[in-house]
């Protein structure tokens, strides 16, 4: 006798009796997070020809974002925090069905860090957990920076430019994920070059006004442009305080690209030897050594004031120091008070002929991940951040264009003569212009070429 086979259709006798029905093999579903990618493949074994599969209506339904496939696919990613137990359906050509129980769990755990957007290298962040069970663990899924994370959720960038993710799961193994961007410090450019060039500090924290509002004239300027609370007090909200770093930033990328050196402050080949400093404050911008201009070599620098200004119109007064063996301007020395930049004037002219709705909606909290966005050199991502950028970069570019022609007189040129385009830094009727590309022309960038560095660098 004969024993047939079960897929056999050759032979005699009783045909062969179909055995195999199909079974689901997944024993159990994975967790899902809020906001993250779920894939789980349900298989099953045993069937005749193609399989279907369905959530059955007789359980509960799938945390929603998930789905389910025709093949037996969970995808999706989950929009809520659930518990379900969802009934699975399987059935093969032949019409046979399993199916299953299954229970099924989402979480959504929040991350949060006290720092958005781009950070320095070496920043620290500190990052929070809620919406899981206790007992958070911190951890790095990605660390480009070579940064560091405590249990405590404590954060610190490390020394390379890159992108770090940080990923807190609670103790049933939810978890939440959050990227940092790990950027370089906005004024690493702007350092002094001692020796070889000229080096200027701009002074931003020079108080001159009779009647001070505010804790220095540039903030007062801020102010009335609408990149601080015009109520707001002392080194302002940290929001109000990137918005300062943007315009002093924009203002000295500007102010170096006249000296044919980088928007980021680095020197260029073919550049004037002259150098800039970032504001205090930041990790490049430290004020030069005590001894400023009248120093050793070689410590020698020159300082330009941003300060409130007279009621004259005169935007700026440049003085050489005759007997200070002509060093350039320095607020520090006796005759502080007729040097520098009057800033305060230029405001008043620049708001009247770019209106922008920042003079009546200033700075908030809210934009602060916009200003630091902005201020590592990323583009405005929506209206609001496009509007603080052209402020912050157009008015940098007019100061910084009446910073150059207070220095460029400091230096020993005179006005242009004739008058030159309104692109001439050294025109004695500078024009405001919000996208001017200010420069000075050809006969005083040889004069420059000759002068810089100064006497005595
Ligand atoms: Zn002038």
């Amino acid at each position: 006798m004969a024993f047939l086979a079960a897929c056999s259709s050759s032979g005699e006798g009783t045909p062969p009796v179909v055995s195999d029905e199909v079974q689901i093999q997944t024993q159990t579903l994975d967790q899902g997070n809020v906001g993250f990618t779920y894939f789980q493949e349900v298989t099953a074994a045993g069937a005749t020809g193609a399989y279907s599969w369905w959530v059955s209506t007789s359980g509960d339904d799938l945390p929603a974002g998930i789905s389910l496939t025709g093949n037996g696919e969970l995808t999706g990613t989950p929009t809520e925090a659930a518990a379900r137990t969802v009934v699975i359906v399987v059935q093969d050509a032949n019409s046979t069905l399993d199916l299953r129980s299954f229970r099924i769990e989402t979480r959504d755990v929040e991350l949060t860090a006290s720092a958005q957007g781009a950070v320095i290298p070496g920043a620290s962040v500190s990052f929070t957990a809620s919406g899981g069970s206790a007992g958070y663990t911190f951890t790095l899924t990605a660390n480009q920076s070579g940064g560091t994370i405590d249990n405590t959720g404590s954060y610190t960038a490390g020394g390379q430019n890159g992108i770090d993710v940080v990923r807190a799961m609670d103790g049933d193994g939810f978890f939440d994920e959050q990227a940092v961007t790990v950027g370089q410090d906005p004024f690493a450019g702007f350092q002094p070059i001692w020796g070889s060039s000229d080096v200027w500090w701009v002074s931003w924290d020079v108080v001159y006004h009779p009647a001070p509002t505010f804790g220095t004239d540039f903030d007062e300027v801020l102010a009335f442009l609408g990149l601080r609370g015009s109520a707001s007090t002392g080194l302002g909200t940290d929001a109000e305080q990137l918005a300062r770093f943007l315009v002093i930033r924009r203002t000295l990328g500007h102010l170096s690209t006249y000296y044919g050196n980088g928007m980021d402050g680095n020197p260029l080949a073919g550049g004037l030897s002259l150098s800039l400093v970032g504001p205090s404050g930041t990790t490049e911008g430290t004020t030069p050594p005590v001894a400023g201009s009248q120093g050793a070599a070689p410590f020698r620098f020159s300082t330009i004031c941003v300060r409130h200004g007279s009621s004259s119109g005169i935007l700026g007064t440049a003085y050489v120091d005759f007997s200070n063996n002509s060093v350039e301007h320095n607020c520090g020395t006796s005759g502080d008070s007729t040097l520098g930049v009057f800033a305060n004037q230029l405001a008043p002219l620049y708001r009247s002929v770019f209106r922008n709705t920042l003079e009546n909606d200033p700075v908030v909290n809210s934009d602060e991940d916009g200003l630091r966005r902005l201020l590592f050199g990323n583009p405005p991502a929506d209206s609001r951040e496009t509007e603080l950028f052209e402020l912050a970069d157009g008015f940098g570019r007019v100061l910084a264009a009446v910073l150059a022609h207070e220095i460029g007189h400091s230096l020993g040129l005179n006005h242009s003569d004739p008058s030159g385009g309104n692109w001439d830094i050294m025109n004695a009727g500078l024009t405001i212009g919000q996208n001017i590309q200010y420069t000075f022309n050809a006969t005083h960038l040889a004069e420059l070429q000759t002068s810089l560095p100064g006497p005595n660098r």
